[in-house]
């Protein structure tokens, strides 16, 4: 879908509409002019897996245990045919770890059986694996296939809505609303810069309007203030 199209609810955006969209994203790329997922990968196949992974977790925590997860199980089939007990203890560190190691070698085996092995650089194909939804299907497209994706989580969804570039709380309409209202070719850069102004700045408990590169143009009402001592 191309800017220009239709929003989840059949709207098309209004110039003034994308325009606004505009300067965030430009924004934004000012702040993270490079930016690339964290988690560290070799291969689709190895993003596919730590992006499951990255459940409830950090970035980091998974970059710790998957060295050793993909240096015993270093392929799709050595993982599709793992021992599960084995996987757990390699995982444990990253919580859920039952859930996430049936999740893999399910993942690993649905891979080898329906795809030769070989991660599908499709959307349509890559959420009928087993265990993948949009948001790690749009993560694997967006950073291992350069392909333009935008995917939605937490911090994508709570940052549009406060921003309102979206009233949606389904990922899959602010999906559609965001690829609506942003040019298709900062799509894949998008979510990361996101991801990251949320961790770094619009956090989920206190935003910190005071120091915020967006303070000026965003909506939400109440802004944080300055603590005592800082100054806006
Ligand atoms: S002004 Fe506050 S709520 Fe708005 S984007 Fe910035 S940190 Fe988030």
């Amino acid at each position: 879908m191309a800017a220009g199209e239709k929003r989840a609810d059949g709207t098309v955006p209004t110039p003034k509409e994308r325009g606004y969209a505009r300067r965030i994203v430009n924004r934004l790329a000012v702040r993270y002019p490079e930016i690339t997922t964290a988690l560290r990968y070799r291969n689709p196949f190895e993003l596919l897996v730590s992006t499951v992974i990255s459940a409830q977790t950090t970035d980091e925590n998974v970059n710790r245990a998957t060295p050793e997860l993909f240096a015993r199980w270093p392929n799709v089939e050595d993982l599709a045919m793992a021992d599960h007990e084995r996987v757990e203890q390699v995982i444990f560190s990253t919580g859920f770890y039952r859930q996430k190691t049936r999740s893999i070698i399910a993942l690993a085996q649905d891979l080898v059986d329906r795809y030769g092995g070989v991660v599908p650089e499709r959307m349509e194909d890559l959420v009928t694996l087993k265990g993948v939804g949009r948001k790690t299907a749009s993560v694997v497209l967006a950073e291992a296939f350069g392909q333009p994706a935008i995917a939605v989580d937490t911090h994508v969804r709570r940052i549009t809505n406060r921003l309102e570039m979206t009233a949606e709380d389904d990922p899959a309409k602010i999906e559609q609303e965001l690829k609506a209202l942003v040019p298709k070719h900062e799509w894949r850069r998008l979510s990361m810069r996101i991801i990251q102004f949320g961790r770094d700045v619009c956090e989920a408990r206190r935003p910190r309007c005071w120091e915020c590169d967006l303070h000026d143009l965003c909506p939400y009402d109440p802004k944080t203030p300055a603590p005592e001592g800082e100054t806006s």
